[in-house]
């Protein structure tokens, strides 16, 4: 039979026609790349629909830390479908050893609950800290993303004039929700001293990216998180560290181990489980017994797929991968050269970039320093950025090309790897200077 066979220009099209903007998640269609139709990923490669093959360093936003389709997961996986399924009703032995592995890894957590989404995960942890303390102000910080619902959908990526305002990501949200949430700047320690001289005994919780990634890696200083814990411990507020990104990706015990600041609750995901559907939430037993059933007390949780068996499987099998094999020496080092090299291509040509990020995680923004807080990042030269990124793609090699967006390092990469992104690198950043 002689079929013709589809491009992704056909198939783009297809998806455009039955799914709204052809894609299922917001930043997945991005100008320039909206034929981009993905047929295969494995390691540290992706291929598409028509034949075009990139070294990936996107990483759907941060979870395969192991590289796609890690073939160790893939058989905890296939094993799992082979011994048990959904049942919906009490718990798995996996689900208690997942549980236990992450009270012994993350400091924080004395308890955690398994959702699927670290969206889920921060929605319930907003949830337990306004049961627990009565109150109604929520507290997040200009550039920091905890996911799609109604009280942190506001001052992600902000332009110049909506930072200092309330600045929603979504129609359809009440202004009553948007204005019980306060907006303060990111290492801005003074502003959480006078938000809290303020608003402290309403303020119910505070949640941070310790490291805000999604505005690329906007570092912490140490006063900026112990001002958090002071100050939320002083007025009985939440502190929420979200390390769905920074979590298992920076260090097994999230940025809260490295940084020796403990949070009250603890939103994790992505890298937990390689790729799988996974999110938790965790945190100071009195805290998360509030979620156990009590008449008339309970604060409700629940989620159909939570601890799906095959999610449980891939995390427990990556992070039996990460105990064992040198996955962060071999991330942090492949990091640190391409952080190196970056600097001096840039630097050799003689353009302003600051190159920054934290072990496996780097991104180039092209300005002159510091790059310390959000306001910092509206130096950044947005068409250089993303012009650079698209000149990449010509190279075979994929960095998200929307502003401000971080890239990642994979156990699956090879210094090979980072030759070849080196020198496309250089060639990109020369054509785009041209
Ligand atoms: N928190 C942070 C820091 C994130 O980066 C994200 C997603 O990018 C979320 C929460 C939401 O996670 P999910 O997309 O799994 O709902």
């Amino acid at each position: 039979m002689n079929q013709r066979v589809l491009s992704g220009s056909d198939l783009a099209e297809r998806a455009r026609r039955a799914i709204p903007g052809g894609v299922n998640s917001g930043q997945r269609s991005i100008p320039g790349l909206t034929d981009l139709v993905i047929t295969e990923a494995d390691g540290a490669r992706f291929r598409d629909a028509d034949g075009r093959e990139y070294v990936d360093y996107h990483a759907a936003f941060g979870p395969p830390l192991l590289g796609h389709n890690d073939p160790d997961v893939s058989a905890a996986v296939a094993e799992a479908g082979r011994t048990v399924d959904l049942c919906g009703v009490g718990v798995t032995t996996a689900e208690v050893e997942l549980a236990e592995a992450l009270v012994e890894l993350v400091p924080s957590v004395e308890k955690v609950l398994l959702t699927s989404t670290g969206s889920e995960a921060t929605f319930h942890a907003l949830r337990v800290a306004r049961a627990a303390t009565g109150r109604r102000l929520v507290v997040k910080f200009q550039g920091c993303y905890h996911g799609w619902h109604d009280a942190v959908s506001l001052n992600v990526i902000s332009a110049p004039e909506r930072v200092g305002a309330r600045d929603p990501i979504s129609a359809g949200i009440l202004p009553e929700v948007l204005e019980a949430t306060l907006v303060l700047r990111f290492n801005d320690a003074e502003g959480v001293r006078a938000a809290f001289a303020e608003y402290g005994r309403d303020i119910a919780a505070v949640i941070v990216e310790p490291v805000p990634h999604n505005v690329g890696c906007l570092l912490p200083e140490r006063e900026f998180l112990r001002t958090l814990r002071d100050e939320c411990t002083r007025a009985g507020s939440v502190l929420i560290f979200d390390e769905v990104i920074s979590g298992f990706r920076h260090d097994l015990g999230g940025w809260q181990a490295i940084s020796g600041i403990t949070p009250d609750l603890t939103t994790m995901g992505k890298a937990i489980a390689n790729g799988y559907p996974v999110g938790a939430l965790g945190g100071r037993a009195d805290l998360m017994e509030l979620f156990s059933s009590r008449p008339g007390g309970s604060v409700f949780f629940a989620g159909t797929y939570n601890g799906h068996p095959a999610v449980v499987a891939a995390a427990l099998a990556t992070l039996r991968k990460i105990r064992t094999e040198p996955v962060h020496e071999h991330v942090f080092r492949l990091g640190d050269r391409i952080r190196t090299g970056l600097s001096e291509v840039f630097a050799g040509l003689g353009l302003p970039a600051v190159v920054t990020g934290y072990g496996s995680v780097f991104v180039a923004y092209f300005m002159t320093g510091p790059a310390r807080t959000y306001d910092d990042l509206l130096r950044n030269d947005a068409s250089m950025f993303v012009g650079y990124r698209r000149r990449l793609l010509g190279h075979g090699v994929f960095e998200l090309p929307l502003n401000l967006k971080r890239s990642h390092v994979s156990y699956a990469h090879t210094e090979t790897d980072v030759d070849r992104l080196l020198e496309a690198a250089a060639a990109a950043a020369r054509a785009q200077l041209a």
